[in-house]
This record gives C-alpha cells, sequence and structure tokens, in this order.
C-alpha cells in the first residue's frame, strides 16, 4: 500500500450499539424521546391538554397561560430523562437547521440556582441570529428574528438538549425560514383542498398534505476522506479521474449491503426510531457505496422536520462507524448522483387518499379533479418548481447522468392517460351523468382494477404519478424538502381555486354540479398537455420538444431564480398567503448570494488542490523520467536511446502540457472570480459565478484528470474514485 493508505483504518468491527435489552423489539424504543400526545398525558392536566390538542388540531395560536404549563411539563418530562439543557431548533435558509442551547436554570434574588423553563421562553426567543442571511429583509434597526414555538411538530430530545421545533421569522414578521412558508402553504392547500371535496363529500372537515421521502447518500472512510480536501471543505469530488470499474456492472443496487455499513445503519435506524422517525427502508443504491434511506410517510411538516433531524443523525451517526456521510447531491463525477424523492399525496380526514382511485364513480370523479388540478399546477408552475429544487449542489445532479432532466414534466403512466384521453373526448351531454347508483360510463369507474398491474414507472421523469401519489424526483438530497413542497402546496392550493372559482361560474349561470365539473376537468386535460410526457426525459430530442412545448429549459440555476419574481408566481403566493414578494425577492437574494460563495469555495479549493497536490507530484514524476532519460542516455549509445526514450519523452512532454495548462487555467480562473466579486448586486455575481467559473473549473479538472491517469501511482497523494466508492 501506498502513502494514501497510511492512515486507512481496515474495515474493524463496528458493531451496532443497541441496547442488548431492547432485542430488536421497536416497540420498546420508537418515540422514547419524543414528548408525544401520550406522554404530555402523564405531564399535564387534561383539560389544559384537550385545549392545546384542539388548538393544534385546528390550527389556532396557542394561547401563552396554555404555554405556561405546557412548559412545565416539558421541562419535567425532560429531566426527569437527563435533560440540562433546551434549545429552539429552525431551519434557517442557509439550509440544514440552526439551535442554540441554553440552560434550565436561572439564579433566585439570593444567587442561588434555581431551575425554571417558561411559558415564554418555550414561546419566543430571540437567538442572536443577525448573522444567518436574511437577503436584506432585517436592515441594521431590525436586527433581530425571533423563534417561535410549532406546537404541531412534537419536541424531542438529542442527548442532554430538550429541542423545540420552532419557527424564525423577523422583527416584522416576515418568513427568515422554511418552516414558516411551509406552514402557511399546508394551510392554504388543506383550505382549498377541502372547499373542492364538498363537492363530493360534505363530511370532508379537513385535508392533509403528506410528504414520504426517501433519501439518498454516500459512505466514504473517514481516513480517506481527511485526505480528500474537497471532499471536507465543499462535500464533493472537484477532481478525480473515473474508477474503471463503477456502476456499469448494477451489482450495487439492491445488492447485500456490507457488513460495516448495515451496522451503521442500524445503528442509524435506533437513533432515529427513538426520535420518532418511523424509518423503515433501507437498500444499495445504484452507484458503488451509496445507500438510501426512507420512512413511512408523515404529515408534510412533520416529515420535513424528520428529514432535517435524520441528516444531523446521520452524520453524527457516521462518525461513530468511521464513516463520513455524503449529502451533497453529486459527490463523484460519472456516477450516479444523490436525490430525496418526495412522495406527496392529499388525504381527508375520512381517510380518503385524494391522489387514489376511489372504489365508486364519485370518488373518482373527485380523483380525476384532484390529480388534473396537480397536472395544471405543475404544468403552470412548471418553472417555479424547478427553482424551488435548484440550488449550486443540485446544478451537477440535474440534468445529468441518470438524474431527472432540468425540466419539469409529468409521468403518468398508460392506464392514467388513456383515463384522461376517455375524458377528454367523451361527450358531456352524454358521458358524465354520474350519480351514487348509476355507473359513470367513461370506465373511470374501473380504474382501481386497471391500476392494479401499473408496473411501467418510468425513472426517468421528475414528477411522476406512481399510483396513488406523486413523487417528485429532482429534490436534491442535501436539501430542506420544504422548498419544494411550500412551492407545489402552494401551487396547487390555487389552482385548486381557480378550479372552484370556475365550477361556481358555471353553476351560478345554470349548470348542473356534474357537468360544471366535468366541463372544467375537460378543459385543464387539454390545457395542461405540454406538461405530460412518458418519454426518455434524459434524451436530445426531449429538450428540444419540451423547448417546443413551451415548458421552461433554462439550465444556468442563477437565472432560474428568477422565477421566484415572475408576475404569476408572485399573485400565486400573495393569494395563497404563503410569501410576499418582499419574503420572494429577500429569498432570491440569500440563493444566489448562496451560490457564488458555495461556487467561490469550490474554485478556490479546487486551486488549491492542483497547485498542492497534482502539479507537485506531477512534477515529481516528470523528474524522475527526465533523471532517468539522462541515466539511460549514460548507459547507452545514441543509437540505442533515440527509440527507448521515445515513450518517456512523450510521457514528459504530456505532464508539461498538463501542468502548464493547469496552471494557466488557475491564473484565469482567479482573475475570473475577482472580476466576479465585482459585480454590484447579489444576482450578477451569482450569473458571472455560473457563466465564468464553472467552465474553468472543468478544463482544469480535465487536465488533473488526464495527469492522474499518467503520473506513478505511488506519487499520487489523493485517494482516487476507486478507493473512495469501493473500500468501506
Ligand atoms: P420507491 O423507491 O419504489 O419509490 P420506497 O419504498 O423507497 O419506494 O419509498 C416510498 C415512499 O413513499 C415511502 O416514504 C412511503 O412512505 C411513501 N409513500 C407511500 N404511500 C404514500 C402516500 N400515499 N403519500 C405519500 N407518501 C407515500
Ligand atoms: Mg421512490
Amino acid at each position: 500500500m501506498n502513502n494514501r493508505f497510511e492512515s486507512f483504518r481496515a474495515a474493524s468491527e463496528h458493531s451496532p450499539v443497541l441496547p442488548s435489552s431492547s432485542g430488536g423489539k421497536v416497540k420498546l424504543y420508537f418515540g422514547a424521546d419524543v414528548f408525544t400526545r401520550d406522554r404530555m398525558r402523564e405531564f399535564i392536566s387534561s383539560d389544559v391538554l384537550s385545549r392545546l390538542f384542539d388548538d393544534i388540531d385546528n390550527g389556532r395560536t396557542i394561547s401563552r397561560d396554555i404555554a405556561n404549563t405546557v412548559a412545565i411539563g416539558m421541562r419535567k418530562w425532560s429531566m426527569d430523562a437527563g435533560a440540562t439543557h433546551y434549545t429552539h431548533w429552525f431551519q434557517p435558509l442557509t439550509g440544514g437547521t440552526a439551535e442554540k442551547h441554553d440552560a434550565f436554570f436561572t439564579l433566585n434574588k439570593e444567587g442561588g440556582l434555581m431551575e425554571e423553563f417558561t411559558g415564554d421562553a418555550l414561546y419566543q426567543q430571540e437567538p442572536d441570529a443577525s448573522s444567518f442571511p436574511s437577503g436584506g429583509i432585517r436592515n441594521t434597526f431590525e436586527a433581530r428574528g425571533y423563534s417561535a414555538w410549532d406546537p404541531s411538530s412534537p419536541v424531542f430530545l438529542i442527548g442532554d438538549t430538550l429541542c423545540i421545533p420552532t419557527v424564525f421569522v423577523a422583527y416584522t414578521g416576515e418568513a427568515l425560514d422554511y418552516k414558516t412558508p411551509l406552514i402557511r402553504s399546508t394551510a392554504a392547500l388543506c383550505k382549498a383542498a377541502r372547499e373542492v371535496c364538498q363537492y363530493f363529500d360534505r363530511n370532508v372537515r379537513h385535508v392533509y398534505a403528506n410528504l414520504g421521502w426517501e433519501q439518498e447518500y454516500f459512505l466514504v472512510d473517514e481516513s480517506l476522506y481527511a485526505s480528500r480536501p474537497d471532499l471536507m471543505l465543499t462535500g464533493r469530488t472537484l477532481l478525480g479521474h473515473e474508477s474503471a470499474k463503477n456502476q456499469q456492472l448494477e451489482d450495487h443496487y439492491f445488492g447485500a449491503i456490507p457488513e460495516r455499513v448495515r451496522f451503521f445503519m442500524i445503528d442509524l435506524e435506533y437513533e432515529a426510531l427513538r426520535v420518532g422517525i418511523p424509518v423503515r427502508t433501507r437498500h444499495n443504491e445504484v452507484a458503488p457505496n451509496q445507500f438510501e434511506m426512507a420512512p413511512i410517510f408523515e404529515d408534510v411538516n412533520l416529515a420535513n422536520d424528520h428529514n432535517l433531524l435524520l441528516m444531523s443523525i446521520m452524520e453524527r451517526v457516521s462518525r461513530k462507524h468511521h464513516f463520513r456521510v455524503l449529502l451533497h447531491e453529486k459527490p463523484f463525477a460519472g456516477v450516479n448522483g444523490s436525490g430525496k424523492h418526495c412522495n406527496w399525496s392529499l388525504q381527508t380526514n375520512t381517510g380518503i387518499n385524494l391522489l387514489a382511485p376511489g372504489k365508486n364513480p364519485y370518488q373518482n370523479l373527485q380523483f380525476v379533479t384532484f390529480l388534473v388540478n396537480v397536472l395544471m399546477a405543475v404544468y403552470r408552475f412548471n418553472g417555479l418548481l424547478k427553482a424551488s429544487v435548484s440550488s449550486a449542489t443540485n446544478e451537477h445532479r440535474l440534468g445529468a447522468n441518470e438524474a431527472p432532466p432540468a425540466i419539469i414534466s409529468v409521468f403518468l403512466g398508460k392506464q392514467i392517460s388513456e383515463v384522461l384521453d376517455k375524458l377528454e373526448h367523451a361527450s358531456a351531454e352524454k358521458g358524465i351523468i354520474i350519480n351514487a347508483k348509476k355507473e359513470m360510463k367513461l370506465g373511470v369507474a374501473n380504474i382501481p382494477e386497471i391500476l392494479l398491474d401499473n408496473t411501467d414507472r418510468n425513472r426517468t421523469s421528475p414528477f411522476a404519478f406512481t399510483g396513488n401519489r406523486f413523487e417528485f424526483r429532482a429534490v436534491g438530497s442535501s436539501a430542506n424538502c420544504g422548498a419544494a413542497m411550500l412551492a407545489l402546496n402552494a401551487a396547487v392550493a390555487e389552482q385548486l381555486m381557480c378550479f372552484k372559482d370556475e365550477v361556481e361560474m358555471r353553476m351560478s349561470a345554470g349548470e348542473p354540479k356534474e357537468r360544471a365539473l366535468f366541463s372544467v376537468i375537460k378543459k385543464y386535460i387539454v390545457a395542461c398537455k405540454p406538461v405530460r410526457f412518458d418519454g426518455n426525459g434524459y434524451s436530445e430530442e426531449w429538450k428540444e420538444e419540451a423547448a417546443r412545448r413551451g415548458l421552461d429549459c433554462e439550465t444556468s440555476v442563477p437565472l432560474i431564480f428568477d422565477r421566484y419574481l415572475d408576475g404569476d408566481v408572485v399573485k400565486m403566493f400573495r393569494t395563497t398567503g404563503v410569501l410576499t414578494r418582499a419574503e420572494l425577492q429577500s429569498r432570491c437574494e440569500v440563493k444566489w448570494e448562496m451560490y457564488s460563495k458555495k461556487v467561490q469555495i469550490e474554485s478556490r479549493v479546487l486551486g488549491d488542490l492542483v497547485i498542492n497536490h497534482v502539479i507537485p507530484a506531477a512534477k515529481r514524476y516528470q523528474t524522475m523520467l527526465l533523471q532517468n532519460v539522462l541515466a539511460v542516455k549514460q548507459v547507452f549509445s545514441a543509437d540505442e536511446t533515440a527509440s527507448l526514450n521515445e515513450q518517456d519523452y512523450s510521457i514528459i512532454r504530456q505532464i508539461e502540457h498538463h501542468a502548464g495548462a493547469i496552471l494557466a487555467g488557475v491564473e484565469r480562473m482567479t482573475a475570473a472570480r475577482h472580476e466576479a466579486n465585482r459585480q454590484p448586486d447579489e444576482r450578477s455575481k451569482a450569473i458571472a459565478y455560473h457563466d465564468n467559473i464553472l467552465p474553468l473549473m472543468s478544463e482544469i479538472r480535465t487536465h488533473a484528470d488526464a495527469l492522474e491517469m499518467i503520473v506513478d501511482d505511488e506519487m499520487w497523494t489523493l485517494p482516487k474514485y476507486r478507493e473512495l466508492l469501493f473500500i468501506h
């Protein structure tokens, strides 16, 4: 083994730390660290609890006196379980989660210690958060940001700390996080959906939006990770030649999970289940060293909290097993990137999944109504939905190998497409006499049977219907799903409002309800056709076809962010009450700023890597070859050396060529960075980073990767792809 491996820790025994007493019985520890409703009953009086639950379930603000009583119960429970601190846990726009811990004690008048946790502390905090990005919403006069309790997501314990899920808002009330608009969007969607449901079933009081995410990730041995400054500082490899073997054989997907990885997963699941994340599925993914974990779906706000929590638990648990988890969307070129498929559906309090074909014609018409409205929303806001999943990191995955294209379209599958085609051509007079007794004459009533063999799943579609839900696959593995979910929720909410308006207008003009519903559905089926695409999303033809259909085909992320400020998008977010224009503007500023910063860091790291690792290694090898040429010349005659040296000369020249190109490239890249930094605003800066720096980075990489193939393996200091991807 050469020097790259000096610190490599052979896959030693890292058995999981499951307590032996649990005997693998999930029941014994699921939710053990959560202040669940059941547990609340032990610590809080029943009259306070019934008011609390009633307020939570109806989306009302919790009054201060209730908060006080709840806080006392929370403190008691968490201190009994060993907690000493509490924190408001929030989701700033930088991504990830943020927390600031305070101890439960305070000083009393005599200067003695006193345990305390008041309703006020539970309710609201003012973290010194002036350095979180706000995109200009908070100027120096009003630099205060508040975190405020979200009672709909239960508090939980991490180690000695009670974590309280909170929203994070400016002094003036503007959202500075993902949770606030996500909650607003769910409220808007539930209201709009409930109203549309009244056409079909007056018993529907509430509609819930569900999210089931599938988290993909890579694992890398920690010592190899530590020898790759690019992985450590940017989360992805900025250079590295493809391994001769990668995923061609497709032998990793669903293969046996390597033992060391399995031990990691067992620990991870244990920790996740304790805080109430219902993780259920684990498997190998397509790329070597790539894996996936998925829970049972939950309410979208809770599911998103759980995803963020899982990501932080993954980081922690991976260290225990001497791994590092890579949540970046494209840690390695040439093999699959990682996404976070978001399975999304709508469900009523009466137990009906609005995106599943029903048991009778009425339920089926309801299903088609919601299906078609989702299609319309995705069609009208396809540019926004793309913006909601775009980032400097996901940019390397979207549109690249084995990832959804940078065009949002919907896959429906053959059967559902046929149903819509039939509906489109059905005659309004004859075809739609629907009531509970008569069968609908369109075959729609038969959907449940047909659907049983809905097997054609198109993996290339960014937004696919999968039988009883939509799967938004363009979301990135490191993202806060909230960004995508709030855009989708809001778009569908506004679409349902438009639908209701149109139906009402027809009804007030005298059309019977069924006919009015049917006419509008038919109109939508025709209108949203451009967004339906069941073919191969990776193909070149699709890009041309999508442009002809008028779908958003922009690929530059800084320009994609412009969609947030389109007139119809601003109006949609205003109508639904999800985000104001000022909030959208500030979000864009933050997105552009984050984009530039990420590319800037990558570009600097790449510069350092080639100057400190690649060029020195190449030069050392070149010197060795040159010395060898001289030595050969001394020993052999001129005639003999002429042919002998030919190959050495060629390699020496190649090294000279690539090293020279790298040095020149780094110089141009540095100048381009300076130029970009001089741009007057965040948007132009991000555009400059995208247009001028990314291409130089890939040019430099090409030369560095060529050198990797030439230089003596012994001399190469950076772990190679074949090591990063295959050692576990
Ligand atoms: P696949 O990889 O085939 O898409 P997985 O089992 O990996 O399937 O993940 C499916 C995800 O979809 C899980 O999180 C699951 O809970 C979720 N899911 C299943 N049914 C629904 C539904 N009706 N609404 C939302 N999510 C759902
Ligand atoms: Mg899936």
